[in-house]
């Protein structure tokens, strides 16, 4: 990888479609420096001062945090790791959650001299995404959660520790159905603006992990 082009990797999709679980992959393989919006926000949410406090409220009752809190912490974030960033490449995951965000987003990234920027889509339906966060299971006994994915949804007991698997509390219908119809209102535009500047790689996340992997992997390199 050069240093002069570092590689900028956007991974959106609905929630549940394994963006995290395929980022874990990338950086093992590629060393990528990660950048994700929610460990962003859980952090900044534990200081003891009027946002932090605010953070975790919001946080807690499933909303979002507005742009320009979120976009602030996360152009500091991203300030601070810049030098890392130049040699190893980034990935960021939970921006942008609107086309808002992208075009802020772009705006920085032209700041730090970043123009190998390509964003992935992990496209899985609404369907799926719906069953995969009101399904997933979590081992009573030492929490391991339990994707609702290939064989995992025969799994009848823990397999690392044998115990009890029961579905998560804070997975409410409600609250899963306000997610996936923000994605549809605001993420999606976002997305066609990727589409539109030719940085859109779409990937079939309803396939098993190592296959989708496999196409995320032909779509970086
Ligand atoms: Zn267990």
């Amino acid at each position: 990888m050069s240093n002069k082009k570092p590689k900028i990797i956007i991974i959106i999709g609905r929630s549940g479609c394994g963006k995290g679980t395929q980022a874990k992959l990338l950086i093992k393989e590629f060393g990528f420096e990660y950048l994700g919006s929610g460990d962003l926000l859980r952090k900044r949410g534990e200081k003891d001062d009027f946002s932090g406090e605010k953070i975790k409220k919001v946080m807690d009752s499933g909303k979002r945090i507005p742009t320009p809190i979120m976009f602030r912490i996360w152009a500091e974030r991203i300030e601070e790791m810049k030098d890392e960033v130049n040699k190893k490449g980034l990935i960021v995951d939970g921006n942008p959650r609107s086309l808002r965000e992208a075009e802020l987003m772009k705006d920085a990234f032209e700041w730090y001299e970043w123009k190998d920027t390509r964003a992935i889509v992990l496209d899985i339906s609404e369907q799926e995404a719906f069953d995969r966060l009101t399904k997933r299971r979590i081992c009573k006994a030492c929490g391991r959660l339990i994707p609702w994915v290939g064989n995992f949804k025969e799994m009848k007991i823990c397999d690392e520790c044998g115990g009890e698997l029961i579905t998560r509390a804070d997975d409410n219908p409600e609250a899963i159905k306000a997610r996936l119809a923000y994605y549809k209102k605001d993420v999606e535009p976002a997305i066609d603006y990727y589409e539109k500047q030719d940085k859109l790689i779409r990937v079939d996340g309803d396939k098993p992990i190592e296959d989708v992997y496999y196409d995320i992997k032909k779509a970086v390199e």
